[in-house]
């Protein structure tokens, strides 16, 4: 696997819970990794790590070679690093089409030359609805792009949160718990959308999840956090089995993965 993401010694504090406390793992390449462990492990914490909205107290992030773990939020989604959210994060009352559209414009951050220059205005307008239009496509909702994205099924508005993180047209997509309120029809939906943005349009992906069927299905490789450290990471079948990792969250979940 060549490591789109390296974490290297990766620590925060929050008084004194040490939330994630000397991580290290490699993420992307082939296959998805899944980063996994019961509540309060710290992933959530790991994720904000990565992406900027929470600064680390020690330790290195690599995303495409660069060191990112000092940049702002917004510059690293630059970069291409891009996320989705636990919980759902439309905007009721606009269409489908038109929250694509607006998280497309929103990210892109535009120079304040651009602010003066109307044809820059329009040029970037225009981009922001092929790429709205783009995501519509990846996700599968052309039949409901005119909706009020605030009246759909709430699998539905997790799906959109999915195409407004595509937007941005990441090289690598951080996704906390996607299946989580969703139910089975749901969760089938929500998985097969995942495998089209990661072996279709090529995108890495690093999965939070705790629906072990869900995680099983799609990683290539686990990485366990257990109270802010890390137990197990490698290929998911050998980390499924690795007896710490069952004692320290698997448990009977396993039976059913
Ligand atoms: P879950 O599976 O329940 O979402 P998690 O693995 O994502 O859990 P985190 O949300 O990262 O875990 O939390 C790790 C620990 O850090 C927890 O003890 C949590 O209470 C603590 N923590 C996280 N963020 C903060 C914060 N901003 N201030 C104080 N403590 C925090």
């Amino acid at each position: 696997m060549s490591a789109v993401l390296q974490v290297r010694n990766l620590s925060r504090a929050f008084g004194g819970i040490r939330a994630v406390d000397g991580v290290s793992f490699e993420a992307g390449g082939d296959g998805i990794t899944g980063l996994i462990g019961p509540n309060g492990a710290g992933k959530t914490t790991m994720f904000n790590l990565i992406t900027g909205t929470t600064r680390a107290s020690a330790g290195e992030v690599v995303f495409r070679g660069e060191r990112i773990e000092r940049l702002s939020a917004p510059a690293i989604a630059r970069q291409g690093l891009g996320r989705t959210f636990q919980m759902t994060h439309v905007f009721p009352g606009l269409s489908v089409l038109d929250n694509l559209y607006r998280a497309a414009l929103f990210r892109q951050l535009p120079s304040p030359w651009s602010l003066v220059r109307p044809a820059t205005v329009r040029q970037g307008r225009r981009q922001a609805l092929a790429q709205a239009e783009q995501a519509l496509a990846m996700i599968g909702m052309e039949s409901l792009a005119s909706d009020d994205a605030g009246a759909l099924a709430y699998g539905q508005q997790k799906i959109l949160g999915v195409g407004m993180a595509l937007t941005t047209q990441p090289s690598m997509l951080l996704m906390d718990e996607p299946a989580a309120g969703l139910n089975a029809v749901e969760t089938d939906a929500m998985s097969a959308l995942i495998e089209r943005v990661h072996h279709g349009a090529g995108v890495s992906i690093v999965l939070v999840e705790h629906d072990m069927n869900m995680v099983m299905r799609l990683c290539s490789h686990l990485v366990v956090l257990v109270n802010g450290r890390l137990l197990a990471s490698g290929p998911a079948a050998t980390v499924r089995d690795n007896p710490q990792v069952i004692d320290a969250y698997l448990g009977a979940d396993l039976e059913n993965a």
